[in-house]
């Protein structure tokens, strides 16, 4: 089976003040990346071109909070993360704290493909983008009027909900293709008000992102500084691998239990060897979707739709 999930982001807005236009825009963003990863997988492509498809659409779509459209820092810039990991070679490429990137997966994509090296962080990766060809747009293309008036509101110390200030909408993909290859993919902002050069769990593989094709490919979305401590990527692959139990039971597990007790507010999408998707969550929604060539196809953002 051949199949695909997507997250754009646990920590969506609270039910009370999600609109039905909002919903209906959150939902044609999502579907589009949705449907534009899983042609890759009809016709045949790759697990990795699937999902670096998919979040590419969500990095360019301003809803979400990676690419334009992305939280900005303390400073009012943005500084972007991403990172892809190809479950069949356990090959991965990273980039950190990127200013001018217009799709930060495509970079990520790069480093795994055309370098020796995982992870590029500030103006290395920048120069490498240049080197590689890759759209370079200036920082202000990536704030929104919408972001620039959440940070406005955390720096007065409003007191709203975390998860509506710092919208965590970070956006991600796994997929399985039709030679049982395994990949996943992931892209971020960060959080509201970020200090310069902090640097959450969407680029260390292992914590945002993990894949191997024996196992599960995993991303994941929320409070990042959790999220590294956990190694929550990691650790769910560890515990089908190790544990013999589901994908469902182990994500579960890390999601349900260990993060959630430590405060760590925030979900992921994971897809297991033979193709099941498996979404866990902890936070109030996580806006997703998943489609498989076994007929399934859905989009939803709070547990019951
Ligand atoms: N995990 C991301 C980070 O901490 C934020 C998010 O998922 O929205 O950078």
């Amino acid at each position: 089976m051949h199949s695909i999930a997507i997250h754009g982001g646990a920590g969506t807005l609270p039910r009370a003040e999600m609109t039905p236009d909002r919903e209906a825009a959150y939902r044609t963003g999502l579907e589009a990346a949705l449907d534009a990863g899983y042609a890759v997988l009809d016709r045949g492509g790759s697990s990795v071109h699937a999902v670096a498809t998919a979040v590419r659409i969500l990095e360019d779509d301003p809803l979400f909070n990676a690419g334009r459209g992305a939280v900005l820092t303390h400073e009012a810039t943005v500084e972007l993360d991403a990172s892809i990991m190809d479950g069949e070679h356990l090959a991965a490429g990273a980039i950190a704290g990127v200013w001018h990137v217009r799709n930060p997966i495509e970079l990520a994509r790069a480093v795994m493909e055309h370098s020796p090296h995982v992870m590029l962080i500030g103006a290395g990766a920048e120069e490498f983008a240049l080197a590689r060809g890759l759209t370079l747009v200036p920082n202000d293309y990536f704030k929104t009027e919408t972001r620039k008036a959440q940070l406005r509101r955390v720096l007065v110390g409003d007191t709203r909900p975390a998860n509506e200030l710092s919208a965590l909408g970070t956006v991600g993909a796994v997929a399985r293709d039709r030679a049982g290859n395994l990949a996943a993919a992931t892209s971020t902002g960060g959080m509201t008000a970020k200090r310069y050069g902090r640097v959450g769990d969407t680029p260390i593989v292992g914590a945002g992102t993990y894949a191997d094709n024996k196992y599960c490919a995993v991303s994941a979305t929320g409070h990042g500084e959790y999220f590294i401590r956990v190694a929550v990527a990691h650790d769910i692959c560890a515990r089908v691998a190790y544990g013999g139990i589901s994908l469902a039971a182990a994500a579960d597990a890390v999601v349900m239990d260990r993060l959630a007790k430590m405060g760590g507010e925030g979900g992921i999408i994971a897809i297991d060897a033979a193709g099941q998707v498996v979404t866990s969550f902890n936070s109030e929604g996580m806006f997703r979707g998943a489609c498989s060539s076994d007929g399934k196809r859905e989009v939803a953002i709070y547990r019951d739709r």
